[in-house]
Parts: structure tokens; C-alpha cells; sequence
């Protein structure tokens, strides 16, 4: 008999051989800060999702941050984000000096809503931030049609489509993050993406404080290291078939869900899904989220928010019903590359007698 004596945890990277042999190796050099690793990690992400170049960072906020200023975005402008995601946006555009402009997601996708963006426009908007969450591309054909720099978020989100076009490949700069849980894992890390390579200089001159042309006050260390490069070269090798152990996992789900009171992950036409996260929104008139969680957790299996708090939240206004809707509704179920089938199955067995 299987008695359960373990949790499934909401998240675990997959690390290996290849990963403790890259450190190994890195750290038997001696080289340990941004090096060759670093260069050689930013020519391959840039290759992998569809772009000229790369400037890696120490963390997605900081990519972010960079991304704004290199726009030349500063204080009196406003940076429209969506409300459903973690502080990373709001925090960067805070902290470059400007003000985010805060709008609702679209109801199925999560995703930043097109619509709400056009009526945020003001004389100073000077970039929107699109997330695109959960691994499911933002509406980037309507987002591509408004009137400032758009800036891809691709912390959630690496290898899906939206037309066939590769996100990341569409706005004027696109970023990623590689914390410890993302799809593309080094630990931690970043980076900023352009096909433009005066924006990629003005990042490259603000991560770093020496080797510059001149002093200037907004540079800082921002470095990566080869160490954390390292990681991110290896698990960058395993990336295809990562996503494709998510989507079968995906379609477990989503079969053993057809029939069930919850709604789960919608896919509009065009777009392709890389479920960095599997959420499924819950009905109205059943349990909350707060409940489910604790009744999953009971059985070990950990499920999350997937965003702790909407920002309209944490800044008390309103005007963000879908987000509303997210964050009283939605559960983030465990999906990622080193689950087992016995621990996908588990997760199917219990999903099946919590749900109605
Ligand atoms: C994780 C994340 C970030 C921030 O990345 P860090 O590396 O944690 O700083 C930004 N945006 C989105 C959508 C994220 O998921």
C-alpha cells in the first residue's frame, strides 16, 4: 500500500549532474563573478527566445528597473501595469521615479487587458509592462498597437507563442527572471533583451560602477555571477523538454478537470501555454481558496495564491474586477518538470475527491 508520507511541494527546480559539474567546474577556475559563463548565458537566451542580445542581471525587479531607465523613462512619467502580479513591476517603475498607472487583467487569461491599457493613456504614459503570466502569452497583437515602448515580462514565461511570434520577440525590450522556482532556474538572475543595441548599452553602463566612461550616480552592481550563468547554461539544455513535461502534465490535469465545477486554464486562439503555472479558478458558490488550500494541504499536496496580492489591493483602490475575481478564486496546483507520474497521479486521486 502507497501511504502517503510526504508533501508535494508547490514547486521543486530539477537539478542534476549537469548543474553540479558547471559550478564544479566554474568554481575549480577560480573565476567566479560575471565572466565568460555570463557572456556565453546572454547569447544563448537571446538565441533562444529570438533576439540580438542580452545584458544579464542579478534579478528580474532589477531588469525591469534597467529596462525602464534605459527607455529614458523618469519622474513625472507613467509606466501603465496590470494589477494582477507580484510588486516586481510597480516596485521598478517606484523606483525609477515614475508612476505606475494600475489596470485590470482580462477575466480568462490573467493577462494584462489591451483595452484598459488604451484608456490608461495619458500624455504621460511612457511604457507598458506586460506580464505574461502563469506561461500563457499576453494579447501582444493588441498590445503591439498602443502608442509607447512596450516591455515584455518574461519572468512567467519562455518558449510559448502568441501568432506564432516567440514572446519576447515583440516588444521594444523584453526581460526574464531566473529565481529559483522560474521555468529557466539559476538561483537567481535576470535579464534585458533588445534587438536594439543602444538599449542594451545603456543597460550594460548601469549594472556595473567601474570600466565606465564616466561617473554616474544611477549605475550600481547589478552583476550576475558565472556561478549562478553556470546553472542557467545547464538547465537552459534541458529547457525543451522541461516544457514538454509540463504540457503533459497540463493534460493530465486538464482531462481529469473536464468534467468538474472549476475552470482551468483557458488557451485563446493563437496562443500556445508553457504552464509555468497550472491555476484553476474555483466556483462562487463552493469553498474558497483559503479552505481548498488547507483541505489539499492536509492530503500533502502544497498549492498557492498564484499572486499573493493583486497591487490594487495592497494600495486599497479599486476598478480591478477580474483581478478581484483572480484573487479570490484562483489556486495554483504543483506543475513542473521533476513531479512524478506517481505524484502527478496523487495529485489527480485527491484534486478528484476534493472537487465537485
Ligand atoms: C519573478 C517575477 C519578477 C521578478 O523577478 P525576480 O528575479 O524575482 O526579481 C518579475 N515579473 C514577474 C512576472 C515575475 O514572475
Amino acid at each position: 500500500m502507497n501511504v502517503v508520507t510526504t508533501c508535494i511541494p508547490h514547486n521543486r527546480p530539477l537539478l542534476g549532474r549537469e548543474e553540479l559539474d558547471a559550478v564544479t567546474e566554474v568554481l575549480r577556475t577560480g573565476q567566479l563573478a560575471q565572466g565568460t559563463h555570463v557572456e556565453q548565458f546572454q547569447r544563448t537566451v537571446a538565441a533562444y527566445i529570438g533576439i540580438t542580445g542580452g545584458v544579464a542581471v542579478n534579478s528580474g525587479t532589477v531588469a525591469l528597473e534597467l529596462a525602464l531607465l534605459a527607455l529614458g523613462v523618469s519622474s513625472g512619467d507613467e509606466v501603465i501595469v496590470p494589477s494582477y502580479v507580484c510588486p516586481a513591476p510597480w516596485l521598478a517603475v517606484t523606483r525609477v521615479g515614475a508612476k505606475p498607472r494600475i489596470v485590470d487583467i482580462e477575466p480568462g487569461s490573467y493577462n494584462i487587458d489591451p483595452e484598459a491599457v488604451q484608456k490608461a493613456m495619458t500624455g504621460r504614459t511612457r511604457a507598458v509592462i506586460a506580464p505574461h503570466l502563469f506561461g500563457l502569452p499576453a494579447d501582444l497583437t493588441r498590445l503591439q498597437a498602443v502608442d509607447v515602448p512596450l516591455i515584455e515580462d518574461c519572468a512567467q514565461t519562455l518558449g510559448a507563442t502568441e501568432r506564432s511570434r516567440p514572446v519576447g520577440t515583440v516588444g521594444r525590450v523584453t526581460v526574464c527572471s531566473f529565481y529559483a522556482t522560474k521555468l529557466l532556474c539559476a538561483g537567481e538572475g535576470g535579464m534585458v533583451l533588445s534587438n536594439d543595441p543602444s538599449i542594451l548599452e545603456r543597460v550594460r553602463l548601469l549594472r556595473q560602477y567601474d570600466e565606465t566612461p564616466s561617473l554616474n550616480h544611477a549605475a550600481s552592481n547589478h552583476k550576475m555571477s558565472d556561478l549562478h550563468a553556470a546553472v542557467g547554461l545547464s538547465q537552459l539544455r534541458h529547457l525543451s523538454a522541461f516544457l514538454e513535461r509540463r504540457a503533459w502534465i497540463a493534460a493530465e490535469y486538464n482531462r481529469a478537470l473536464a468534467e468538474k465545477d472549476v475552470a482551468i486554464p483557458v488557451v485563446p486562439p493563437g496562443r500556445t501555454h508553457v504552464y509555468y503555472r497550472y491555476v484553476v479558478q474555483l466556483p462562487e458558490s463552493g469553498p474558497t481558496v483559503g479552505m481548498m488550500y488547507s483541505r489539499l494541504e492536509r492530503q500533502g499536496i502544497q498549492c498557492r495564491k498564484p499572486v499573493f496580492r493583486p497591487l490594487h489591493r495592497y494600495l486599497e483602490s479599486g476598478g480591478c474586477p477580474a483581478s478581484d475575481a483572480a484573487d479570490q478564486r484562483a489556486l495554483s496546483i504543483p506543475i513542473y518538470p521533476a513531479m512524478t507520474d506517481d505524484e502527478v497521479a496523487r495529485v489527480i486521486h485527491v484534486l478528484n475527491e476534493e472537487l465537485k
